[in-house]
């Protein structure tokens, strides 16, 4: 296998092993300049291989009885929903079109998850009908949704808002003042409410954060969210079935960054499972794990279309930009002056380039200055025609981007 240059790999072979078989790179045995001949450029390729492996990884690190999530947000491509039906224990969705996607990839309802602070009316009475967990973000909802749905009586779970955080986590979630959830001091009266409704209670639900490569921390949360919810039970209109613990399990996007480590993750549950044998007996733990299942299991391809110079730098101006994958661009989570694993590919066979490296900013197409993947960086040389790959993208990629941004046509998406 040919190396790409250290700062340009994935920051783990292990996790990033898209392997240069005979010098092409292959995604599940097809090389992907063949591929992309067939399908054209700009395009995500995400592995199915690549998915399972990673689902196997973390119900062998869990303790067995551990349900996994998959947040239909993460990546929401029918096909990979569909994939996904059967391998994890149910979606996570956040709105009625999330709810649809799901139902229509072949899960059943009662294994759908629905949060969000936001929920419409229509919503709640879908997603009531369809028999899904309700995850009530505050009294309101809950009042809300017992008049529109009472007759079905729904199954809802509440959603804490802790007073902790997970502060190594790129996206905050929790703690402090939030539109997400219930205060866990206001947590006894709203148990109180939904007692007196037509609601089925199951349980509880804590979501600190996303992006997060310390397994310590998470930890951490997860026991600070059992100590919450076995106070709260007492308060609680019925035994306590569910404890949600949410997730935020990250995976390295930038340099230097060490993947988490699941397996010390997976000791640390199987202890706190114990624990919650005892203090929420007949409780089922829940995860919900969207980039960490599916991140490293996509590439995101886009052309060289031009090389140019401007007062002593080198820019490859290539055929996909933002509007396929912002989150690349840094935008996502504040982070624009770090970029994602990149590679160049030369020639009809997409080898991995071989050229002399040189320093050159990534960019793509559209009149907008931050519309940049990776600034100064070392690559080997590519010329117009020449394909650049992003690792890292098989989540919160296409969907998390603004699409009609400047009227250009969409990528393409292929599940191998
Ligand atoms: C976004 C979100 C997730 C998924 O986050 P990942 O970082 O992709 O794992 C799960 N649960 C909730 C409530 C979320 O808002």
């Amino acid at each position: 296998m040919q190396r790409l240059p250290d700062t340009h790999r994935p920051t783990d072979d292990r996790h990033c092993e898209w392997r240069a078989i005979e010098g092409c790179l292959t995604v599940n045995g097809s090389p992907l300049g063949e591929l992309l001949q067939q399908r054209g450029s700009p395009c995500y390729v995400y592995s199915r291989e690549r998915i399972d492996a990673r689902i196997a990884e973390v119900r062998a690190a869990l303790p067995r009885a551990t349900e996994l999530l998959y947040p239909v947000k993460a990546n929401p491509l029918p096909a990979l929903l569909e994939h996904m039906v059967g391998r994890v224990d149910g979606f996570d969705i956040a709105s009625g079109g999330e709810l649809a996607r799901a139902l229509a990839s072949g899960m059943a309802g009662e294994r759908l998850s629905f949060a969000g602070p936001g929920k419409t009316d229509d919503e709640l009475a879908q997603a009531a009908a369809a028999g899904a967990l309700i995850v009530l973000e505050s009294a309101g909802e809950a009042q809300r949704l017992a008049r529109i749905a009472g007759a079905l009586r729904p199954r809802v779970a509440l959603r804490i808002n802790p007073p902790f955080d997970l502060a190594p986590a790129a996206a905050q979630m929790a703690g402090g003042a939030r539109k997400f959830g219930v205060d866990s001091e206001q947590a006894p009266q709203a148990l109180g409410e939904i007692g007196r409704l037509p609601l089925a209670f199951e349980g509880f639900h804590c979501y600190p954060g996303s992006q997060c490569l310390d397994a310590a921390a998470i930890i951490e949360t997860q026991r600070k969210t059992l100590d919450l919810a076995a106070g709260l039970a007492a308060f609680a209109p019925a035994p306590t079935r569910l404890l949600n613990l949410g997730g935020g399990l990250g995976v390295p996007c930038f340099a230097g960054e060490v993947p988490l480590d699941l397996a010390r993750l997976g000791r640390a549950m199987h202890e706190l499972a114990d624990q919650a044998g005892a203090r929420l007996p007949g409780a089922r733990l829940t995860l919900e794990l969207g980039r960490f299942l599916v991140a490293e299991a996509g590439l995101y391809v886009c052309r060289v279309i031009e090389r140019k110079s401007s007062r002593g730098k080198t820019f490859l101006i290539v055929d996909g930009g933002l509007h396929h994958h912002w989150h690349a661009t840094g935008a996502l989570e504040g982070r624009r002056h770090l970029h994602f694993p990149i590679a160049a590919l030369c020639g009809r066979d997409a080898r991995p380039a071989a050229g002399e490296l040189e320093r050159v900013t990534v960019a793509g197409p559209l009149c907008a200055p931050h519309d940049v993947f990776a600034q100064d960086i070392e690559l080997a040389r590519a010329e117009p025609g020449d394909l650049i790959v992003v690792f890292q993208s098989g989540a919160y990629g296409a969907t998390a981007s603004p699409a009609g941004f400047l009227g250009r046509a969409p990528a393409g998406e292929v599940l191998l």
